[in-house]
């Protein structure tokens, strides 16, 4: 009854955490945190900091940052101990308990916590710790502003719930639980804030930085990416908003997603300025980078690996399954953008052209397979050294491959009938609407399900498997030729034919870079003739031939090579002067394009635009 229900509302509201966070001294950055927790464990109440994020697959031990921690009850002083590297705990109290701590804030990714004079960003795994034994209790959070003069114009930006707070505004929000209390990013400082609805939706974009951007547009851009990825699958049910968080600094890229919003950062100057007119090469990436982390909507936050329902925080959650998380994300996130016409075809097969030679520059992709570098992402690509281009492949680049493999597959074998929006369909259904993980093996068996083809060998060899994609036969099937050429330099990244300049006819098998004014060796690839002349990474190249070379002129010296030629390489070792016998080998063909086939048959062809919507 009434009476009831009014109590049992009033126990739930005494009894929500109630989290404070405030931007304490921002010059120092430094946030205070407090928790105050209405009904301890009697036993000791227990609190633990996240080892990771979910979303990026790394263990960065988020307590690190506390650099100081205390805990009160009814205005006394309670023993707390910590008890590992991410726990404390605190000595009995028969009332109230609150937890106070000093987090240090200087890290401007999307996986940290930034606090200085010019803003305040942070995820809630680097700053709120949980109540252990209680992460179901609904928490409450108290975003305090900065004393001024600081942060006279900050506004606050978080997909978060309002309780007493105006809109953008300061003052009191709430999440649902722990696990909803860390998926809200929150962005503070002076704002350019875009709403616009996608599909009835409220949606919005909220920009820091000054950026002169051409918000219209922006607005107008990313409801047709929202739209795209909804008329795929569905909005979510429980999509009532979405928060594009952009921190657009002089220089920077990345996006981390969550239920209801995204934080992402990129340069201020790719944003299209008022007056702009096309997609620049910088605004295709950004849009991309916004698709994809809007497509984690379904793919990632909502339907996920088995292994991550739910998440353990503390340690590593080992899967196979990155690559259909990423992998499929970063094959829907461009495709979205040709499919909504937001970019021409030709546009779309540059970029597939490039993300096919990323793939192709790295010997890594025959020693590990999609499944194994999901695995061990951990330990291998979010903690690359100067051999990951020999050692590991991306569960992303060649993961989006996989994809379009699969679906090339599928629509070609099908005749159409079958693609891999329907078995995404399917997943979304099975395991995105009942909240139920994906089993290890589960994507592959839904694929043969759906298509009912005898595709087991094929994903097999996809998925497990360390051999080249059969993309060449795939895209002609589609009406599209792939070709490959040699790289013309550091710069090219693929996915256009050779400009009007001869191609090198050497290689010189290794990356360098420019540090500090010197040319380092930053990858040496495997049996490249540089790693064959005993050339290290790390080594900095002084002179060919007896003569000084740089950076900027290392290229257009080597050019000047053919295979078979023998050359002397002067490098510094550390602080050893070494010289290298250098043999010239010709250069590979590992430079992909993909243009159309202007002898493609009908139905190749219309295969291509029932694939790309145009
Ligand atoms: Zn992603």
């Amino acid at each position: 009854d009434a009476e009831a229900d009014r109590a049992a509302a009033a126990a739930e509201l005494m009894s929500a955490h109630r989290y404070s966070i405030r931007p304490a001294n921002p010059a120092a950055h430094l946030f205070e945190m407090r928790l105050t927790v209405a009904s301890p464990d009697p036993g000791g109440q227990e609190f633990v900091m996240p080892a990771w994020i979910p979303g990026s697959y790394m263990v960065r031990d988020y307590a690190r940052h506390v650099v100081s921690a205390r805990a009160e009850s009814d205005g006394r002083d309670v023993d707390l101990v910590k008890l590992d590297k991410s726990r404390w705990r605190a000595a009995p109290a028969d009332r109230e308990l609150t937890l106070v701590f000093e987090i240090y804030a200087h890290d401007e990714s999307v996986r940290g916590a930034h606090l200085d004079t010019t803003h305040a960003f942070f995820n809630g795994t680097c700053v709120f710790p949980a109540v252990v034994g209680q992460e179901d209790t609904e928490c409450e959070v108290e975003i305090e502003p900065p004393e001024k003069p600081v942060g006279r114009n900050w506004r606050v930006a978080t997909s978060m719930r309002r309780k007493d707070a105006e809109q953008y505004g300061f003052g009191l929000y709430h999440a649902a639980d722990y696990d909803e209390l860390i998926d809200h990013p929150v962005e503070i400082g002076e704002l350019s804030i875009g709403e616009f609805e996608a599909n009835g939706i409220p949606h919005a974009i909220a920009i820091r930085g000054d950026t002169r951007v051409d918000m219209a547009r922006l607005c107008h851009d990313l409801q047709t990416i929202c739209e795209q990825h909804m008329s795929l699958l569905g909005a979510p049910a429980d999509l009532d908003r979405y928060l594009f968080l952009l921190n657009a600094p002089g220089a920077g890229y990345g996006g981390l997603e969550h239920r209801w919003s995204s934080a992402n950062i990129c340069s201020r100057d790719h944003l299209p300025a008022r007056g702009d007119e096309g997609v620049s090469d910088e605004y295709r990436t950004l849009l991309g980078l916004l698709s994809h982390e809007y497509f984690h909507l379904w793919n990632v936050k909502r339907m996920k690996p088995a292994v991550f329902v739910p998440y353990d925080l503390s340690q590593e959650n080992h899967t196979e399954l990155l690559w259909v998380f990423e992998g499929i994300t970063s094959y829907y996130d461009d495709l979205a953008l040709a499919r909504s016409g937001l970019i021409e075809t030709d546009s779309y097969l540059e970029l597939v052209g490039r993300t096919i030679t990323r793939v192709l520059r790295g010997a890594g992709r025959r020693r590990q397979s999609v499944a194994e570098s999901s695995f061990d992402a951990w330990t291998k690509f979010y903690k690359q050294d100067a051999n990951a281009a020999n050692a590991i492949v991306s569960y992303y680049a060649k993961g989006a491959l996989v994809a379009m493999s699969i679906d090339l597959k599928l629509r070609s074998e099908t005749n159409g009938t079958v693609t891999l929006d329907d078995v995404m369909r399917a997943a979304w259904q099975r395991w995105g609407m009942t909240g139920e993980g994906v089993p290890e093996d589960g994507f592959q068996q839904l694929c043969a399900e759906v298509s009912g083809l005898d595709i087991d060998d094929f994903l097999d060899a996809a998925v497990h498997g360390t051999g080249e994609l059969p993309l060449e036969s795939l895209l002609a099937s589609h009406g599209i030729a792939y070709q490959l050429r040699r790289s013309s330099g550091g710069k090219d990244k693929g996915g256009k034919a050779a400009g009007d300049g001869s191609l090198p006819d050497v290689w010189l098998g290794a990356d360098l870079a420019s540090r500090d004014g010197r040319t380092v060796f930053t990858i040496v690839h495997n049996d490249g003739p540089a790693e064959h002349a005993g050339v290290s990474p790390g080594d900095e190249l002084v002179a060919l031939d007896g003569l000084r070379i740089n950076f900027a002129a290392a290229e257009a010296r080597t050019r000047r090579y053919k295979p078979g030629d023998r050359s002397e390489l002067t490098v510094f070792r550390g602080d050893e002067l070494m010289s290298l016998r250098l043999l010239g080998e010709e250069a590979p063909a590992d430079t992909s394009y993909l243009v159309l086939d202007d002898e493609a048959d009908e139905s190749a062809t219309a295969r291509r635009s029932a694939w790309l919507g145009h």
